[in-house]
């Protein structure tokens, strides 16, 4: 007797899509013996199968404990009525439902088409363009919609016969995997001299012979070149840098596997997990050991590791059996390098050599970084491997929105329904190169999006170039957000709040409602309008961004302010590496208010303090001091200074200033000193959190801005809030890179109201 017949829908959520779920779905719905149909949409993939109960619980089972990428986060089964048939199928997209974004975030080679470009009988050892549905690149070499293969960068090469055989059989691991390829039908790598002249042999073996003797090599990856080098060699470093012009900022470097990154790095287990997600972003760790260069990020602990995420990177790191340096192949801050002639044009004056490739790169797309930041993995640049992978809104907007971010570590969003998909990395938007770039990636997500944006919010800063390029964009709402009052709305959004919250929102700088410059603020926030609770009490940039260059500058502004112009100077070594003159001109600007606009941003504390306590006059990048000051602080040590809080409810540092200058001069650690100066502005933040909460009531508080990539402070603020419901950032950086979410919410929030 043949077994009851009966159905289930199956409703999956997790990593789902893009990955090779369904071809998988299908080959497991045939390997235990039941019919129905696998499709997606927008929230998962949905399952409605059919067959006998056994074979279905078979399938339940199988289907929670998918092959990675893939990732299942909920499963929920219910009976449904049998239906006839014994085919089981993938239903396309197109056929149900709104329209979800077809095309996938770029994904780092799987584990068996590692073991494929490794085993010498394989058609495919040593292929450096290997991939299949669970790996490849994706948005990359995307040029259009439906995500098909005449829509990449893969249209020009024609599949032999054997990869078209992968390609169109559904119980092949490369059923309709878009990049499918091999030697004999795919890209190929070239190695080229620096003036783009075929060089002889073979391009991986000999691109790693000149890596090895300490040459620069440029090599084409997913979302655009990075510069290589010898991340061991002091020399290779050194050239680098004299290259590049870049003096001290670090660099990131790439090792082999988990196990050489352990050889450089303390790696908690979130850590770990982080470097060899699927996505493989940079993640910032703490270095031990002398095994990379001291060039790579001197004078920080900090370094930036990442994993292959391509063949051609197990490839080549096989092949040069050392950590390499790859650093984004973008001199004087432009745009990531994407283009052959473009890069022997731009690099050729850098790199010695090119390791190249015929694949074109469609839209160039930055490596993304992360940290664990109090327990929490935490993009604080969000690109490569997320991009365009959408962020689920709680509430859906009324119309397709952009919000064009900021001016530096600009990445746009556009919102539609109830995803926002923020855009790759940009950059700071300081030069033509920038612009382009980033007007050519919105108009490639409106393309693949099929929209064009009903509103686009942009932010109050009339100086933008985010905010003239909103300007100028013709039929449209357009909607200027105040920037923290973003930072806060992206927080929420993260984490489907409705609002209101409670939002300290602690940032470089930002315009105000008023005009001025605000920074670290503490705003009680819906998404349609703001109150502002506190902010600090400013100091002033002598020379503006000079300042931020030459923090002794901030310092001496510091402490004039906390003295009363009676700061003894004498005493305290950083200004003895300052002229006399220098500090003269300083402290008449200051007075007379010339060229000194005054700041707000906790991270103006954090230079001037950093410098006093540091004795480090200059930064030679942005951040150097702040994060050198973090840092430096003494884990086992606590203790705070006084502050107070003045009429306007801004927190008045001036006597932690007081008891900073004392403590140095009574010769207490630099170490114990930023520990206390940490402390007391956890302490000052969690004052008024809990005045906040008193006057307006019990509400969630979110967490947001620059400030809060400094993992002390992070976790010092929410230890002491633990009885209120806290919320920091993860899949949306903390910084200007997640503004463009808020800006999206916040817009479509106030033309609610018309
Ligand atoms: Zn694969
Ligand atoms: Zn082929
Ligand atoms: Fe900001």
């Amino acid at each position: 007797m043949i077994a009851e017949r009966a159905g289930t829908r199956i409703e999956i959520r997790g990593t789902v899509q893009g990955v090779g779920f369904r071809p998988w779905v299908y080959r497991v719905a045939h390997e235990v013996g039941v019919a129905g149909r696998v499709h997606n949409h927008a929230r998962g993939v949905t399952v409605e199968a059919f067959g006998g109960a056994a074979a279905l619980d078979r399938l339940i089972a199988r289907l929670r404990e998918p092959p990675l990428p893939a990732r299942v986060r909920e499963l929920i089964a219910e009976a449904i009525p049998a239906e006839p048939g014994d085919e089981f199928v993938i239903v396309h997209s197109a056929e149900g439902g709104p329209r979800a974004l077809s095309i996938p975030p770029d994904l780092a080679t799987c584990p068996a088409c590692e073991r494929e470009i490794r085993d010498p009988a394989d058609r495919r050892f040593g292929y450096a363009f290997t991939n299949c549905t669970a790996c490849g690149p994706r948005f990359t070499i995307a040029t259009g919609v439906p995500y098909d293969r005449p829509a990449t960068t893969m249209a020009p090469f024609v599949m032999c016969p054997a990869c078209q055989r992968e390609y169109d059989d559904p119980h092949d691991r490369r059923f309709h995997a878009q990049p499918n390829a091999c030697p004999d039908c795919g890209p190929k790598l070239a190695l080229w001299s620096s003036r783009g002249e075929p060089l002889a042999g073979d391009p991986i073996a000999e691109a790693a012979a000149r890596l090895v003797a300490g040459d620069i090599v440029a090599i084409k990856g997913l979302g655009g070149f990075h510069l290589a080098c010898d991340a061991t060699s002091d020399t290779a470093l050194a050239t680098l840098r004299a290259r590049k012009l870049r003096d001290e900022k670090p660099f990131a470097v790439m090792v082999a596997d988990l196990a050489a990154a352990r050889e450089l790095a303390m790696l908690s287990a979130d850590e770990a997990a982080l470097l060899a997600a699927p996505e493989r972003p940079i993640v910032l760790v703490m270095r031990r050991g002398d095994a990379i260069a001291r060039g790579v990020a001197p004078g920080t602990g900090l370094v930036g590791l990442m994993l292959p995420y391509t063949p051609l990177h197990h490839l080549l790191l096989g092949a040069v059996g050392r950590p390499l340096v790859m650093t984004s192949a973008n001199p004087s801050d432009e745009p990531i390098c994407a283009d052959n002639a473009e890069a022997v044009a731009r690099l050729g004056s850098i790199a010695d050599a090119l390791l190249v490739h015929d694949r074109a790169i469609a839209t160039r797309c930055d490596d993304s970084v992360a940290r664990v930041i109090a327990g929490v993995p935490t993009l604080l640049r969000r690109s490569r491997g997320y991009v365009p992978r959408p962020i689920a809104l709680a509430r859906a907007v009324t119309r397709p929105v952009l919000g064009v971010g900021a001016q530096l570590k600009n990445t746009f969003c556009i919102a539609t329904g109830d995803s926002a998909y923020l855009g790759p990395h940009v950059g700071d938007l300081e030069n033509l190169s920038a612009l382009e770039f980033f007007e050519h990636a919105i108009v490639r997500m409106e393309d693949i999006l099929q929209l064009r944006p009903e509103v686009i919010a942009h932010d109050l800063h009339p100086g933008y170039m985010s905010t003239q390029y909103a300007q100028g964009r013709p039929r449209v709402h357009h909607v200027a957000v105040q920037h923290h009052h973003a930072h806060v709305a992206s927080a929420m959004a993260e984490h489907g709040l409705a609002g209101p919250v409670i939002g300290v929102a602690y940032d470089g700088t930002g315009w105000g409602t008023d005009g001025t410059a605000w920074g670290g603020e503490i705003l009680f926030a819906r998404y349609d309008d703001f109150e502002r609770l506190a902010t600090f009490r400013p100091v002033a940039l002598a020379g503006g961004d000079l300042a931020i260059r030459e923090p002794w500058r901030i310092a001496l502004a510091l402490i004039d302010d906390a003295f009363g112009g009676a700061a003894p100077i004498a005493q305290l070594p950083l200004f003895a590496t300052v002229p006399a003159r220098s500090i003269a001109v300083v402290r008449g600007m200051v007075r007379g208010a010339i060229h000194a606009p005054l700041a707000r941003g906790i991270g103006r504390f954090f230079d001037g303090i950093g410098a006093l306590a540091l004795e480090r006059s200059t930064s030679s990048y942005e951040g150097q001091i702040a994060v050198a000051w973090n840092l430096a602080a003494a884990p086992d040590h606590h203790g705070t200074y006084p502050f107070a809080i003045d009429d306007a409810a801004a927190i008045d540092l001036r006597p932690l200033v007081r008891g900073v200058v004392t403590d140095l001069i009574a010769g207490v650690a630099p170490g114990v000193v930023s520990a206390r100066f940490h402390d007391t502005l956890i302490a000052a933040t969690i004052d008024r959190v809990r005045a906040a909460v008193a006057s307006h009531g019990r509400v969630p508080v979110v967490l947001t801005g620059g400030a809060f990539h400094n993992p002390r402070l992070a976790e010092g603020v929410r230890a002491g809030l633990a009885d209120l419901e806290v919320y920091a950032h993860g899949e949306v950086p903390p910084g200007d890179g997640g503004i463009a979410l808020g800006q999206c919410l916040v817009a479509d929030a106030k033309c609610r109201h018309g």
